[in-house]
């Protein structure tokens, strides 16, 4: 995947609480464009393979619970240093820490329950993006 694009998805706590349009808004607002998007829900199987990463983490068990629990809306994102500007646009992982004006800020739960996700390199963008596309839903 070229370095001008990204991977987010709205997680289910800020789906049930009806932000997809307002969060949608202001990721288009920021510049960013919508390459592919959809909503899905992922079993806990789907989840665990998604974080992987953080297997040995003591709340990977609950984090694929949580995102498993309900609808998410997976998206590949386009823009000009896209990794960077979207993880600024998102702000900390823990919403209680996050900047004013910050999509966590505004809309996530808690530390678990943080609205939204956006990978933290090229090479996870990739990845992730995927994870749930092939590269013909991209237009
Ligand atoms: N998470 C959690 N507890 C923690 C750290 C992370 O429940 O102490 C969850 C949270 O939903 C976070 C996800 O696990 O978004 C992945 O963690 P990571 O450290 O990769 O944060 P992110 O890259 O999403 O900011
Ligand atoms: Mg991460």
């Amino acid at each position: 995947m070229p370095t001008n694009r990204t991977f987010t998805m709205i997680k289910p706590d800020a789906v049930a609480d009806g932000f997809t349009g307002p969060i949608i808004q202001q990721i288009e607002a920021a510049g960013f464009k919508i390459l592919a998007l959809k909503k899905v829900q992922l079993n806990s199987e789907e989840a665990g393979k998604f974080y992987a990463v953080h297997a040995e983490r003591p709340f990977y068990q609950s984090l694929c619970d949580y995102m498993s629990s309900g609808a998410i809306i997976p998206m590949i994102l386009e823009k000009e240093n896209a990794v960077e500007d979207f993880r600024k646009l998102i702000g900390s992982t823990n919403p209680a820490q996050a900047a004013e004006g910050t999509i966590r800020k505004q809309f996530a739960r808690s530390l678990e329950s943080n609205a939204i996700h956006g990978s933290d390199s090229n090479e996870n963008a990739a990845i992730e993006g995927s994870f749930f596309f092939s590269e013909k839903e991209l237009i």
